[in-house]
């Protein structure tokens, strides 16, 4: 039996269970991971040393040779996608419809399935796949380096995973039987029954919404509280440099938003739940709401896509720009002293 603890309309899958069957049969499969980068090599490690056979699809150049010195075999995209009947497809979101249409659909035979571990290129069709292949997505909610390190531990981690098309009906049975091998079935971690459409709703929205507001956020803070005579050094450690920010995160994780509250001191509840309500304004909400939508009815995956085509002139500037304020010359010296940074 799959563990289906209701979560709204998702169903939080925590083991294996019936799609055990699947399990012998998909180690049988050689899977090929395609692009060796932050994703890749820690799902390709994770893969392996759970029994299941796998290869490598990258150009030449470090990352191949990464995967040469981990003990894969290496071969071109391709090649890589010729030999397997499993392809993960864990190069960048923004080239893989290039990537796609050169390397790898041409050369897919009837019953392979591809695995995307984002919802965005199958979602807004700028992947198309041949009738006859199976469609699934794993999508972690965990950065690279850790779904390696989880599995060390013999911990599990969360993942977002749907079946786009079940070409041969076994997809659902592949798409769990990966994930076992991934080890997200270990302690801590769950499958969430989700969809392309959701994954890129949420997905998109963390980085257009809190994730933006808070390097802009941030600065806003500095300008004031320098303005008031507090010190850029005093400033910076505050915010993110003494590793609070880090600390109440992970606490979020393990307690609950809501629980970790109770972990700052009552003067501290008392300022957040009385002052923090004042920033979010209806326009703040109306804004939220109109990207959201944004996101769903492909505005801002064409704004990017039309970025990149016209050389990133708005991407770089912006970078440019927000590096101009003072906070980043500080926060430089700062680390210097600190001995942290790049
Ligand atoms: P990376 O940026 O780490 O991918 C690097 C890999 O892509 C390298 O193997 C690189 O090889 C290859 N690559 C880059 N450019 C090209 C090209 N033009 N042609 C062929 N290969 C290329 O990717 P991520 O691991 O960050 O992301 C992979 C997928 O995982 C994405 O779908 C992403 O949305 C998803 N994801 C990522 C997470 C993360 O934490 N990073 C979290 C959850 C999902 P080379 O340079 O040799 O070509």
């Amino acid at each position: 039996m799959v563990s289906n603890e209701s979560l709204g309309e998702q169903k939080v899958v925590t083991e294996i269970g019936e799609f055990n069957n699947y399990l012998q049969q998909v180690k049988k499969k050689i899977i090929s991971i395609i692009g060796y980068g932050n994703q890749g090599r820690s799902q390709a490690l994770n893969l392996r040393d759970s029994g299941f056979t796998v290869i490598i699809g990258n150009q030449k150049d470090k990352y191949a040779d990464q995967a040469v010195k981990d003990g894969f075999q290496v071969l071109g995209i391709k090649d890589a996608i010729k030999k397997s009947q499993i392809a993960f497809v864990l190069i960048p979101d923004e080239i893989q419809k290039e990537v796609f249409e050169r390397e790898i659909t041409p050369y897919l035979k009837e019953g392979d399935t591809i695995v995307f571990a984002s919802g965005y290129n199958y979602f807004y069709g700028y992947v198309k796949l041949p009738e006859f292949v199976n469609v699934i997505m794993i999508a972690p909610r965990m950065i690279g380096w850790g779904v390696r390190d989880v599995y060390e531990k013999n911990m599990g981690f969360p993942v977002l995973v749907s079946v786009g098309k079940d070409y041969d009906g076994n997809a659902e049975g592949v798409m769990f039987s990966l994930c076992e091998g991934l080890g997200v079935f270990r302690k801590g971690g769950c499958a969430i029954r989700s969809s392309f459409r959701e994954e890129t709703l949420v997905d998109l929205l963390t980085e257009h919404s809190w994730a933006g507001a808070m390097l802009y956020l941030f600065r806003a803070y500095y300008d004031v509280a320098t303005n008031l005579g507090a010190s850029p050094e005093a400033v910076i450690l505050e915010l993110y440099g003494s590793g609070e920010l880090a600390e109440i995160a992970e606490s979020m994780k393990d307690i609950g938003l809501f629980d970790q509250l109770g972990t700052h001191s009552h003067t501290s509840q008392y300022g957040q739940l009385t002052r923090g309500p004042m920033y979010i304004t209806q326009d703040l909400k109306d804004t939220l709401y109109k990207e959201a939508i944004k996101i769903l009815d492909g505005t801002f995956a064409r704004e990017w896509t039309e970025e990149q085509a016209t050389g990133l002139v708005v991407f770089n500037r912006l970078h440019a720009l927000a590096r101009e304020h003072p906070m980043e010359a500080e926060e430089k010296k700062l680390y210097k002293i600190l001995g942290r940074g790049k």
